[in-house]
């Protein structure tokens, strides 16, 4: 079980360098981006993300662990937010 899990995560990373977009059959272009998030009230951006990004449509897709570093990224700041009582405004991150 274990190691069929680990399988289909190593395929899946490869199809998505070599894959154009699946949304549009565009190409994808490495960039930094910027997101932001707002949960409750409480709003967050975070910058200087590096993902792939597709030249045609804008869809963004994340690096292997991108994802999961991103998240992890938006709920500190949003636990910082709601610790500093910083309701108002944007709680602002820059990774790059
Ligand atoms: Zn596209």
């Amino acid at each position: 079980m274990v190691a069929n899990r680990d399988k289909t995560r190593t395929s899946s990373v490869k199809a998505l360098m070599r894959s154009p977009c699946s949304e549009c059959g565009g190409s994808l272009r490495r960039k930094e981006i910027t997101q932001e998030f707002e949960n409750e009230g409480v709003r967050v951006r975070v910058s200087g993300i590096r993902a792939w990004v597709c030249s045609g449509c804008g869809e963004i897709y994340f690096a292997p662990g991108g994802a999961q570093r991103m998240a992890d990224a938006v709920r500190s700041l949003f636990a910082l937010a709601r610790s500093e009582k910083q309701h108002k405004g944007t709680v602002v991150a820059d990774l790059s």
